[in-house]
C-alpha cells in the first residue's frame, strides 16, 4: 500500500496526511517501542478500555516498561462512549509530563486517543485491536457533543500498528464491519466521480484508484476473513487505514464516504434521539451500500425525463419536508436545515441548471455507475457468504422507513450523493419502490 508524503499530485493538491506510517503484519505490536522512540516519546500515556486492555493493553505496557519507558495508564470502562464523559474519563488520568499518547483499541478508544493527543499537543500511536472501521488514520474524531454526533477535526495517528495476530482476535461482527466499511467505497468513489461531473467538485483519480485497489484486495480475500486468514485480515486493515488517510490526502471525505455512510449517519442520529437500534458503523454502511446499489441498478433501467423532473421539483414543499425531517431524525435536523440556507440545493433555478448537466451527461453517469458499483445481487451474495446482515430488519431498522431515511440523506452534508441525484431527476418514486422491495 503506497502512502503519500507531501507530494504534489496531478490533481493540483499536495497529498499529505499528517499520518506517517502503518506497520502491519504478524508481530507488528513489537514495533511500538521503536516507534515511540522515533517520535521522541520518553513518558507514555497509554489509553485502552477494559476489553482492549486484555487483548493488547497489558502487552503494550509490558513492552514499553521492558524498554525502560515509563507508562501512565488510563483503562476506560467497557462500552465507553465517545462523548464528554468518555473524554473526561480519558483526560482524568492524563499526566502532563507525558510526551506521547498510545491508544490500544479501535473506534472509540482511537477517537478519544486522537482527542487527548490533540489537546496535549503530542504525537499519537494507535495499536489497533480490530479491522472494523476506517478512522485509524483519518484527521477527524467521531464524537457525541450535546447529544449530537459530530465529526471533529483532530490529529490523526502518527503511526498505526496493525498486528495481524491481535486483529484476528476481534469478533466476527467487527471483521464483517470492517469489510462493510470497505465495500462502502464502491459507492463513495462512484459518487465522487458523479459529483465531479455534475457540480464540478474537485476529484483525484490517483486517490480514487488507490482506494479501488485496496477495496479489490479486500473482496478478493473476503472468503478467508472469518477463518482469520492473515491475508484477508491484512487486506481489510490496510484498506481501512488507507481509506482514512485518503480523506486527509484529499482534504475531504469523498474517497471513503458517500450516501451509504449517510444511511448509517441517519440511523445513528435516530439512535441518539429516539433510542432506536444502532449497529456497528461498518455493518450499517454495508446495509446502506446494498440499499444504494439497488437504486443505482434501478437508475440504469430508466430513461431520464426532463419534464417529470421539473414537475417533481415544482411539487416539492421544502418547509413541509423540513418538518418531516425534524420529526424523523430529532434535534440533529436543526443543523441540517440551517445548512440549506447556505447550500440552496432545493432552489429551483439551481436545480434546473444541474438537471441540464445531468441530462447532457447521462451516458457518462451510466458508465460511472457500471464501472464503479457492482450490481446489488453481487454485493448481496458477498455479504451473504459471510453471514453478514443484508436487510434493514437484520440491523433493527424497519424497511417501511427506508424511503424517509434515504430522503434524509440528502441533507446530511452539502455533498452531491445518490439521494440528491434521485431528487434532481424526480425519481423518488422509483427509488422508494426499490428500497421497499424485499431483495
Ligand atoms: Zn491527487
Ligand atoms: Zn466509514
Amino acid at each position: 500500500m503506497q502512502l503519500f508524503h507531501g507530494e504534489k499530485c496531478a490533481c493540483g493538491k499536495v497529498h499529505d496526511a499528517g499520518f506517517d506510517r502503518m506497520n502491519v503484519g504478524r508481530g507488528a505490536i513489537g514495533t511500538v517501542v521503536s516507534e515511540v522512540r522515533r517520535l521522541g516519546g520518553t513518558r507514555v500515556f497509554l489509553l485502552s478500555d477494559e476489553n482492549t486492555e486484555k487483548v493488547g493493553g497489558k502487552r503494550v505496557e509490558g513492552l514499553l516498561k521492558a524498554a525502560g519507558i515509563p507508562v501512565v495508564r488510563a483503562v476506560l470502562p467497557a462500552g465507553v462512549e465517545p462523548d464528554e464523559a468518555g473524554l473526561d474519563a480519558a483526560l482524568k488520568g492524563y499526566d502532563p509530563a507525558c510526551d506521547l499518547v498510545v491508544g490500544v483499541g479501535s473506534g472509540v478508544v482511537n477517537d478519544l486517543g486522537k482527542c487527548v493527543a490533540t489537546e496535549a499537543g503530542v504525537p499519537y500511536v494507535i495499536v489497533a485491536t480490530a479491522p472494523s472501521m476506517d478512522g485509524y488514520a483519518s484527521g477527524t474524531a467521531a464524537m457525541i457533543v450535546n447529544g449530537l454526533k459530530v465529526s471533529l477535526p483532530r490529529r490523526s495517528a502518527d503511526v498505526v500498528i496493525g498486528d495481524v495476530d491481535l486483529l484476528a482476535t476481534a469478533p466476527d461482527e467487527m471483521l464483517i464491519a470492517g469489510l462493510g466499511d470497505m465495500i462502502a467505497k464502491y459507492v463513495s468513489i462512484a459518487e465522487w466521480r458523479i459529483s465531479h461531473l455534475v457540480t464540478g467538485e474537485y476529484y483525484c483519480e490517483r486517490l480514487a484508484s488507490a482506494v479501488r485497489e485496496a477495496l479489490a484486495a479486500c473482496v478478493k480475500n473476503a472468503k478467508g476473513l472469518l477463518s482469520r486468514d492473515p491475508a484477508a485480515i491484512e487486506a481489510v486493515f490496510e484498506g481501512l487505514v488507507f481509506s482514512g488517510a485518503a480523506m486527509n490526502y484529499a482534504g475531504l471525505s469523498r474517497p471513503a464516504s458517500g450516501v451509504e455512510h449517510y444511511f448509517s449517519h441517519i440511523w445513528d442520529m435516530r439512535g441518539l434521539a429516539f433510542r432506536t437500534p444502532v449497529a456497528l458503523h461498518g455493518i450499517q454502511c454495508a446495509v446502506g451500500t446494498l440499499c444504494a446499489a439497488g437504486i443505482y441498478d434501478a437508475l440504469l433501467e430508466v430513461k431520464p425525463d426532463k419534464e417529470k423532473a421539473l414537475r417533481a421539483v415544482k411539487a416539492f414543499d421544502r418547509d413541509e419536508w423540513f418538518k418531516e425531517l425534524r420529526a424523523f431524525v430529532g434535534p440533529g435536523a436543526d443543523a441540517m436545515i440551517e445548512a440549506e440556507a447556505r447550500d440552496g440545493k432545493y432552489d429551483p433555478q439551481k436545480h434546473e441548471a444541474r438537471l441540464r448537466v445531468i441530462l447532457d451527461n447521462r451516458d457518462a453517469i451510466r458508465s460511472i455507475i457500471r464501472e464503479e458499483i457492482p450490481r446489488a445481487n453481487e454485493i448481496r451474495s458477498l455479504l451473504s457468504s459471510l453471514g453478514a446482515p443484508q436487510t434493514p430488519e437484520a440491523i433493527g431498522q424497519k424497511r417501511s422507513e427506508l424511503p424517509l431515511t434515504f430522503a434524509a440523506t440528502r441533507d446530511v452534508r452539502d455533498k452531491y450523493v445518490l439521494s440528491r441525484l434521485v431528487w434532481d431527476l424526480g425519481l423518488t418514486d422509483l427509488a422508494n419502490a426499490r428500497l421497499l422491495r424485499e431483495n
